[in-house]
């Protein structure tokens, strides 16, 4: 089931995730739910909190990058390939060098922007079945993930821009907030009621 997906100025998008339990209130559908609401917008991740729920949840699917040009066969294949849904997951590492990439966020339509961040990450995460995990990601799959890992420590991609970027999308982000955006999606916006 589509769901809508919450607009910047939402407060839940700004609250620190909290853990759960295989016991949370039905997880298995809330998880096909953002499956079907990520698909339908086009997006390669979802974090809870763009759905409106503060816990430490979010599923990727890199596949629609896997056409990118300038990549390797090898890279491509990854990227067609993975699929995967991050419970209670807790970055541990970060590292090799700053690399900046034009980043975009379902909650914040027609804005995009260079985000640098670190090529590699260490995670360590359960999977939908609570199955614990420590993996090592780079490149473009550790790029979705450090952006989907943002939202549930109450991060946005434009956190990361300079004071002058901040500046220039100032206006944008205040026409999200009152409802003026348009994507082909169904949104909830802090500032209007329904839609
Ligand atoms: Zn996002």
């Amino acid at each position: 089931m589509i769901i809508p997906i919450y607009g910047y100025g939402e407060p839940v998008l700004r609250q620190v995730g909290e853990e759960i339990t295989p016991n949370y209130p039905n997880l298995s559908a809330i998880i096909a739910n953002m499956y079907d609401t990520m698909y339908n917008a086009y997006g390669v991740g979802l974090a809870a909190p763009q759905v409106g729920l503060p816990i430490r949840l979010f599923v990727i699917d890199t596949e629609p990058f896997s056409d990118s040009d300038n990549l390797t066969k090898e890279e491509q294949q990854q990227l067609k390939n993975f699929k995967q849904t991050f419970i209670n997951a807790k970055i541990l590492k970060e590292e090799g060098e700053l690399w900046g990439f034009n980043e975009g966020c379902l909650s914040i339509p027609d804005v995009r922007e260079d985000v640098y961040r670190n090529e590699r990450i260490t995670i360590e995460y359960c999977d939908e079945n609570f199955n614990k995990k420590t993996e090592v990601f780079d490149g473009l799959i550790a790029r979705v993930i450090q952006h989907e890992y943002d939202h549930i420590e109450g991060i946005l991609f434009t956190d990361h821009l300079t004071i002058l970027k901040k500046t220039l999308i100032k206006k944008k982000l205040q026409n999200i907030m009152d409802g003026k955006a348009f994507p082909d999606y169904r949104m909830k916006f802090a500032n209007k009621k329904g839609r």
